[in-house]
């Protein structure tokens, strides 16, 4: 790519590749950084939700999966279950999905460079002595027009663009450099950060549903991936084990029993990742890397979508302040549904989760569908 690049992606995950191919379909050249290379995996429940499955429909990518009606809770003695009221989700291995996102973006002219960011800048034009300034505290003050941001990679090339999207997941790096990672609350006693794991399984689904077990101390999400697949994503304490985690769960740990494992244990986390905003001058934070609270509602993949389409369009329209307050919006419901949900995962009111979700089909019902959209 010859010249200055209109989109600089940090991170070739779902959300920087549907950010790259937003980019190339409203007409401006992206360019993504990212440097894993093959089908990318990751700790993830797969379970793409509705809108999910709608954002993705709308960029041309149509990944394989297993059909998904709806979400259970059960807890070994009650079960709630509401079915989609409309369009169904679809459970999708991560490697697929990555698979056929980066085919869409080669077919539209995405460019890729292989590499870990490691610097940023933020160029205002028109200042003196060159007007380079690093991404913190002096980035707001780098918007004008015509600016330019740079990363600098691990291998010390220099990549430069009109504009940079920070899709660098959780334990983002462009969030760190450019000033918007919040500083981690006083370490409490208890140590109540979450963290998810994940495994497949080769075995038949016995479910169109995805269900989660709320165990003692963990939730386990059951997705079935294919027609020969499920995966099966841990959520609880630092240290909490797969084989532990799985043996709370009998009823769960009978139908695996003696499947063969279709991939290794994978972890993510600390979960909780916060923000002091989305935006510093040219670089915008889109995905995880914007700010994470759970995996307890399944709902991330749908989230960053948006938020990738959002940014772009927000760019286009000559408006990037206008993101933040967008990302407000998009993400509202599910910082609320998702705190209050962990509030409730981490006291004594865990074992009335199911009961009542049991004993109140038509809230469940309105939680499920606020996840579905
Ligand atoms: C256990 C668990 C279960 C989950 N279940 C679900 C679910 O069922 N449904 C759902 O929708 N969501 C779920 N999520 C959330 C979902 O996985 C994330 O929201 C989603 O992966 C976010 O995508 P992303 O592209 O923002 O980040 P990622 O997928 O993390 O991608 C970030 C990319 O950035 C790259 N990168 C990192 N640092 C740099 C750097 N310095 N320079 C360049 N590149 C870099 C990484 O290599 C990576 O490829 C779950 C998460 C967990 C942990």
């Amino acid at each position: 790519m010859t010249g200055l690049v209109d989109m600089i992606v940090v991170g070739g995950g779902p959300v920087g590749l549907a950010a790259a191919i937003n980019a190339r379909m409203r007409g401006l050249t992206a360019l993504v950084i990212e440097p894993r290379t093959g089908p990318i995996d990751k700790a993830c429940g797969e379970g793409v939700m509705p809108g999910a499955v709608t954002e993705l429909a709308a960029l041309g990518v149509h990944p394989r999966g297993h059909r998904i009606a709806g979400i259970s809770y059960l807890d070994g003695t009650r079960t709630a279950e509401h079915r989609f009221a409309s369009d169904a989700a679809l459970g999708v291995r991560r490697t697929e999905l990555h698979r056929v996102l980066a085919e869409r973006a080669v077919e539209l002219g995405v460019e890729f460079e292989h590499g870990k960011v490691e610097a940023i800048e933020q160029r205002a034009e028109g200042k003196q002595g060159g007007g380079r300034e690093r991404g913190g505290g002096t980035a707001r003050e780098s918007e004008v027009q015509g600016g330019a941001v740079s990363a600098r990679l691990a291998d010390g090339r220099t990549i430069e663009g009109q504009w940079m999207l920070g899709c660098d997941g959780l334990h983002s790096t462009v969030r760190e450099l450019v000033g918007l990672a919040a500083r981690p609350r006083r370490v409490r006693r208890r140590d109540s950060r979450r963290f998810g794991i994940r495994q497949h399984f080769e075995v038949a689904p016995w479910t169109d549903l995805v269900e989660v077990h709320w165990a003692p101390n963990a939730e386990l999400y059951v997705t079935p991936v294919s027609d020969s697949e499920v995966g099966v994503a841990v959520l609880g304490a630092r240290g909490t084990s797969f084989e532990e985690a799985l043996a709370s769960v009998p009823a769960l740990a009978e139908r695996l029993r003696g499947a063969t494992p279709a991939s290794s244990v994978r972890g993510a986390g600390p979960l909780l990742q916060n923000t002091t905003g989305q935006r510093a001058g040219r670089v915008l934070l889109v995905g995880d890397a914007a700010g994470y609270v759970d995996a307890i509602t399944g709902e991330g993949l749908r989230l960053g979508l948006a938020e990738a389409r959002t940014a772009i369009e927000c760019i286009v329209d000559g408006d990037p302040e206008r993101y933040e307050r967008e990302w407000r919006g998009i993400t509202r419901e599910f910082r609320m549904l998702t705190n209050g949900l962990v509030a409730a995962a981490n006291s004594p009111l865990r074992r009335a989760v199911v009961p009542l979700a049991a004993r109140l089909p038509r809230l469940y019902g309105r939680i499920v569908e606020s996840l579905a959209r």
